[in-house]
């Protein structure tokens, strides 16, 4: 048996997801048909709807289906900039924080290259966190001239859950759209999702099948489509939607949303012992992110840099034991990259290309935890063996000269 500890990528599906996509995936018509399979069709998909927006605390209407949270981020960030530059070309800045995942990150930065947009990054602390106070002054000195702001709910990477309360207030305070990326954070820890003008969510990361997802959008919130086509979410998104997929989506959010403070107190204990067992085998290993319980870091997340390690080099043994682990690090054209997250808060790239993220989820035991306890040892000699022969030719090749 593997033990797999890299639900913050994608967890298994639920049972009752499973179950209440069954008896849909054989049906073949299509939700905008008028025909009865059609209309049979467009009911379940109301349906989840209503269910998706009881879960959430919003109204249906508020529930656009898209194809995850990739699809969702990029609808909101490109969409809400769209429009409120229709509305006032003066507002030419994005606000964004520096750590948000790169289905945020990267339409922000292409809005700055293709758009003129002028992007301010908010700063974080050591912990992950932005400094509000940042925010504050940014909505105070340029209210009109702002675009929108987007902060994520909880990082992908190190778990730090950010203080969204005071944001979509100050943001609400300055009459500025608050894109809030909720994709890691729902299913986690409580989520107001009607705090923020926007919230994208994704199935595959609570339960639900890959490839579907939400964005809540609040009434009146100012959004440009990015499909143009059959219209069918509100004339803001076009596509068929994918009738098993958004059933699926409403059972596991329903799941999740019933049993959260449980939830949330197995995983935590279940990833404080795993952090105190690795520490006990590694005590060099550096834990990144916030100590503390679920109000500031996730609860199933747990990230860690190997000081000698190359993190790659280590989840590949760790692979070969029959464990699965994350990096946080993009591969960029075959070379790790260090993580934007890591450096954003003030990492060492080198350390930060140390580094290891172990999440847990649904199906996580004790016995997930205890197989990457006994894995990590040998893993960890390995990987620190085989950094030093890298630092070592890295060395012998600058000393002949060799970039
Ligand atoms: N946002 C965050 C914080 C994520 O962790 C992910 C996926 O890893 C996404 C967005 C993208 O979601 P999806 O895989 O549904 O496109």
């Amino acid at each position: 048996m593997r033990a797999y500890l890299d639900h913050a990528a994608s967890t298994p599906l639920l049972d009752c997801a499973r179950e209440a996509m069954l008896p849909v995936l054989g049906h073949a018509a299509n939700a905008s048909s008028l025909h009865t399979a059609g209309r049979a069709a467009r009911r379940r998909v109301e349906e989840a709807r209503e269910s998706v927006a009881e879960s959430l605390g919003v109204a249906p209407s508020e529930v656009l289906f898209t194809s995850g949270g990739t699809e969702s981020d990029n609808l909101a960030i490109k969409g809400l900039w769209w429009a409120r530059k229709a509305q006032d070309s003066r507002r030419a800045r994005v606000l964004a924080s520096r750590v948000e995942h790169h289905a945020v990150l990267d339409p922000v930065l292409w809005l700055g290259e293709h758009e003129g947009a002028e992007v301010v990054w908010l700063d974080v602390d050591a912990s992950g966190r932005i400094e509000v106070e940042q925010l504050r002054d940014e909505l105070a000195d340029h209210a009109d001239g702002i675009a929108l702001a987007t902060v994520m709910w909880a990082n992908n990477e190190v778990g730090t859950v950010q203080p969204i309360e005071q944001v979509a207030a100050a943001c609400a305070e300055a009459g500025v759209p608050l894109h809030v990326d909720a994709v890691q954070a729902l299913g986690s820890i409580p989520v107001d999702a009607a705090a923020p003008t926007t919230l994208a969510i994704s199935a595959h990361k609570l339960g639900g099948p890959m490839g579907v997802g939400a964005l809540v959008a609040r009434r009146g919130a100012p959004l440009v489509p990015l499909t143009h086509g059959g219209g069918q979410e509100r004339q803001v998104r076009s596509g068929t939607v994918d009738v098993p997929g958004v059933v699926g989506l409403a059972a596991a959010l329903s799941h999740v949303m019933a049993d959260l403070p449980q939830r949330a107190e197995r995983l935590g204990e279940l990833r404080d012992g795993l952090v105190a067992g690795l520490l006990d085998i590694a005590p060099d290993a550096r834990l990144h992110g916030p100590r503390g319980g679920a109000e500031v870091r996730l609860p199933g997340n747990a990230h860690f840099s190997f000081p000698g390690c190359e993190g790659d080099a280590l989840l590949m043994l760790l692979d070969a034991a029959g464990v699965d682990v994350s990096t946080g690090s993009a591969c960029t054209a075959g070379v790790p990259e260090p993580s934007h997250v890591l450096l954003a808060m003030g990492i060492d790239p080198v350390l930060a290309r140390s580094s290891l993220r172990f999440s847990l989820g649904h199906t996580s035991t004790r016995a997930d935890v205890d197989a990457l306890l006994a894995a990590l040892p040998p893993a960890l000699e390995r990987a620190r063996r085989a950094g030093q022969v890298r630092i070592s030719s890295r060395l012998a090749a600058a000393a002949r000269g060799i970039p």
